[in-house]
């Protein structure tokens, strides 16, 4: 998600807001100022509502905000990189860079957002308690009473159980400690989203249509996301169950065209130019690779210069992958999005991500049409 605003770092992750927060910024504390606050503070001057309202709204985004932070602070604490913090027209939002490593760390991830938020709206409650008890504002008391229930309605609807909510994940985290399988408890998470996404988009057409309540577009607009994401989120875990099963020497490339490494780039230059490759892997002679040359690299060698400089001058490392690892656990960095496949230390061929796009593509072409559609 693209931040609009930027608020800098906690904890080395960076948090901002995309410009959609502002609507809910604007529709919570006009909800404040106009409902919430002449309910129970009749003859409130508007001034000081305004005040409560903008104020009561930025304290809902804080809340927001340590949700969200909770996610991303307990990710941290098992390894998990997270990419960054951001609140938008529907909540916030932590993207991770890695999955969860077990299903304990899936489930405290997930569940320390929904607690949190719980924990806020019970401070907020007793702030509420505590003024009225001590004859404070009567407007502070129903602001802090605002807030105490908006947090818990956050902590409540993230606790239902689909993809891509916090229950959803606490359910991918239940079953897959249950069943021991990570894809497939991740694909009935996805299910049961695309469901409760179906579910939360008719209530809200129903509010809408059948109540002339304007909150129904609220509610319909979150169904929406949740049946896009739960979608969304059902390829990747569908792909992953496929990429789980294929071994890398399934879907490399053999007979790619290789360098030495003390070969001159004037030498390899025609043998290069009359291949299909980009990226040429060198490998010494008993067949190790060393590295790993791009035609760029090549093109940036002066012509006068290639008689006298080697292919491991100019070349960088290379990514190794094992011939027998699932290709669900390579990961190809760096401008080469490629690596070198080995077995036994030798070179057997090479992997790209193009490579593993069309093994996905090709299991999705044999895969039966209703498994396709699910
Ligand atoms: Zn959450």
């Amino acid at each position: 998600m693209k931040q609009t605003l930027k608020f800098g770092r906690i904890a080395g992750i960076p948090v901002g807001v995309h410009w959609s927060a502002l609507v809910i910024m604007v529709l919570l504390a006009q909800s404040l100022v106009v409902g919430v606050l002449p309910a129970s503070v009749p003859d409130l001057p508007w001034t000081v509502a305004w005040l409560l309202g903008v104020g009561g709204a930025a304290l809902f985004l804080l809340s927001l905000f340590a949700h969200e932070a909770a996610h991303a602070l307990v990710a941290r604490g098992f390894g998990i990189r997270v990419e960054r913090l951001t609140l938008w027209l529907l909540g916030g939002v932590a993207e991770f860079r890695d999955e969860p490593p077990s299903a304990r760390a899936d489930f405290l991830v997930a569940i320390a957002g929904p607690l949190t938020s719980f924990a806020a709206g019970v401070g907020f409650g007793t702030v509420a308690l505590l003024v009225s008890g001590l004859d404070g504002p009567p407007a502070v008391v129903a602001t802090a009473g605002w807030l105490a229930m908006i947090n818990l309605v956050v902590a409540v609807f993230n606790l239902l159980p689909g993809a891509p909510l916090d229950g959803g994940r606490v359910l991918r985290a239940a079953l897959w400690w249950w069943r021991g399988d990570r894809t497939r408890a991740a694909l009935t998470a996805t299910r049961t989203g695309r469901w409760l996404g179906i579910a939360l988009l008719f209530a809200g057409l129903a509010e809408l249509l059948v109540f002339g309540a304007l909150s129904g577009i609220w509610l319909g607009l979150l169904g929406w996301f949740v049946l896009a994401a739960a979608i969304a989120e059902g390829v990747t875990a569908r792909t992953r169950a496929i990429l789980d099963d294929t071994p890398v020497r399934a879907v490399m490339r053999t007979g790619a065209v290789c360098g030495e490494p003390g070969q001159s780039v004037e030498s390899f230059v025609p043998v290069a130019a009359g291949s299909r490759q980009r990226w040429f892997p060198l490998c010494d002679d008993a067949g190790h690779p060393t590295g790993m040359v791009g035609l760029t690299a090549l093109v940036d060698v002066p012509a006068t210069a290639r008689a006298a400089t080697t292919l491991q001058q100019v070349a960088g490392p290379a990514t190794r992958v094992d011939a027998g690892q699932a290709v669900a656990t390579v990961v190809l960095p760096g401008p080469t999005r490629s690596a070198v496949v080995v077995d036994d230390g030798r070179l057997v061929g090479v992997l790209s991500s193009d490579d593993i796009a069309r093994a996905v593509e090709v299991a999705r072409l044999h895969a039966p049409a209703g498994d396709r559609a699910r």
